[in-house]
């Protein structure tokens, strides 16, 4: 850490230190469309062409003049932001706005409710709350129900309209000879034992699904979740090209509590299913695990799996959704009905910070309310930027998801052709509309010490973004979860010349590693 510098950074240093060592630690002192503009040494504004798309948060582009209109109108009305406890307008009109898009894009009319949050892992955090939630209460209910048969059977033994058969006492492992009050305890002690049971998530291998202490745990990449894997319940992790483990990991996991029934004057145990798993979480498109599609056979396979256990699906939409992908919920593409499905980046229209789980009515836990909530969340100022960012999207019979598929195609035609010119620098190319990803080869044999050295340390995606940010102005980043893979989401605000940019130079870059230029790499 340098303390050379006039001020001494105190912001994150080791960041700073890095965006300095790729050559991209530059202050955007102004955004417009596709476009993020810094003071260059002689004074000018220096243009960047954003494919970084603040990490898909900005489907309308930067500063949007619609959504900077609506939050002039907001602060020249004198509307307050924070009036905590208080009927909340906006919000509910974004409730109702996202409930008709769901229902149009999937074909279903129960409501959705709305729980606001400020981050995206915040509403994937109200997701698993809300999830475990619903599960405790289950099992409370489930609890309560046996209690009554125990009571209902012991009340029938005491008064001998029933009696207590020995197979009875045998199927719960007691001694022969047991009475009913071994049996009550018997049974109640396995309740308790499989109520203390911790709770149990599902996801994807490669998911992402945001940092806090939970939904670090159902993130994939071992590198952001061990350190913390102590203080939240671990998921068990399905690979997306192998959903048979999910058959298996369901069987071994699933689990059944003994109940007493009266049947014909005799005390008999029936075996209830358990209420094990709080969720399966997952995106529709991996984002950061490196824009990988989940298609419509493997959302079939996954909505039976958890059907059968009566495991609700948390769609994870926070990346994919809000119109990028050509629909406003990707997983409409695919026709994925969510139980939860949560939204954020590109809600605040790229403005404001938002973010909202929507719960599907019949798993809604209204008591969840009082249980759950947080100073900033349904705040009226980044409710309104809400309101407006849907009605622009949803504007023209959706024009914006049209477009942003159209262009979506432009771009995967651009990297296919750069794939065929260049099969020895290109891999793969991943995803739709405008939530896309090229994959790189291996790099680690590069004679080009730079690219080998990224390579090794897994770093070559950032070194492959400071060669594009300092040769040719172009902003974008490597996936978090899978460095190979730069990932491009731009707004659907994005023109011909922006594309035709994008072209040069990355047919740049594939001509500079595959010629292991070092000095080509490291310039700018
Ligand atoms: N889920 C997904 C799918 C994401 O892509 C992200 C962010 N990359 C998150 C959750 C976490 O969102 P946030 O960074 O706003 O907490």
């Amino acid at each position: 850490m340098s303390t050379a510098t006039a001020e001494y950074e105190l912001a994150e240093p080791l960041m700073l230190q890095w965006l300095t060592a790729l050559g991209v630690d530059v202050e955007f002192v102004r955004g417009e469309g596709n476009t993020l503009y810094f003071v260059g040494p002689d004074g000018t504004e220096v243009p960047v062409l954003d494919y970084a798309g603040g990490y898909g948060s900005l489907i309308l582009g930067h500063n949007h003049p619609a959504i900077v209109d609506a939050a002039r109108d907001f602060f020249d009305a004198g509307t307050p932001v924070l009036a905590q406890a208080a009927r909340q307008p906006a919000a509910s009109r974004v409730a109702a706005a996202l409930n008709s898009v769901l229902h149009r894009e999937f074909g279903v009319t129960e409501p959705y409710f709305a729980v606001f949050a400020n981050s995206g892992a915040e509403s994937v955090e109200v997701a698993l709350k809300h999830a475990e939630f619903d599960r405790v209460l289950k099992v409370k209910a489930l609890a309560e129900e046996i209690t009554g048969h125990l009571e209902a059977a012991g009340a029938a033994v005491a008064s001998g309209t029933a009696v207590l058969p020995e197979t009875t006492v045998a199927a719960l492992g007691l001694p022969a000879g047991s009475g009913f009050d071994a049996v009550a305890a018997e049974v109640g002690g396995r309740l308790a034992a499989s109520a203390a049971r911790p709770s149990l998530f599902l996801a994807l291998e490669r998911g992402f699904h945001g940092k806090l202490v939970g939904s670090i745990q159902i993130t994939h990449n071992p590198a952001f979740r061990t350190p913390f894997a102590t203080m939240a319940p671990q998921a068990r992790f399905v690979p997306l090209d192998r959903l048979d483990v999910l058959d298996e990991v369901i069987a071994a996991e699933r689990a059944t509590v003994p109940d007493v029934v009266v049947e014909g004057g005799a005390v008999a145990v029936v075996q209830r299913e358990f209420p094990v798993f709080s969720a399966f979480v997952l995106e529709v498109i991996q984002g950061e695990g490196g824009i990988r599609v989940v298609d419509r056979a493997a959302a079939e396979r996954i909505r039976a799996a958890c059907d059968a256990v009566d495991c609700p699906i948390v769609v994870d939409e926070i990346q994919s959704g809000m119109g990028r992908t050509g629909a406003f919920f990707a997983g409409s593409l695919i026709g994925l009905v969510p139980d939860y499905v949560t939204l954020a980046k590109s809600l605040g229209g790229g403005v404001a910070k938002s973010a909202v789980t929507l719960v599907r009515g019949g798993r809604y836990r209204p008591e969840f309310e009082l249980l759950h909530s947080s100073t900033f969340a349904k705040d009226a100022f980044s409710s309104a930027l809400a309101l407006r960012t849907v009605e622009l999207l949803e504007a023209d019979g959706g024009a914006v998801y049209r477009r942003a598929a159209e262009l979506g195609d432009e771009l995967i035609a651009l990297f296919t052709s750069l794939r065929e010119d260049f099969p020895d620098v290109v891999k793969d190319v991943r995803g739709k509309g405008l939530m896309l990803g090229l994959e790189f080869h291996d790099q680690t044999g590069s004679a080009a010490p730079s690219i080998a050295q990224a390579a090794l340390t897994d770093t070559f995606g950032y070194a492959v973004a400071g060669y594009l940010f300092r040769v040719h102005r172009i902003r974008t980043f490597p996936t978090a979860s899978a460095t190979t893979t730069l990932r491009f989401e731009p707004s659907v605000l994005l023109t011909a010349t922006e594309i035709a940019r994008l072209d040069v130079a990355l047919r740049a870059l594939a001509a500079v590693l595959r010629a292991q230029d070092e000095h080509a790499f490291t310039a700018g």
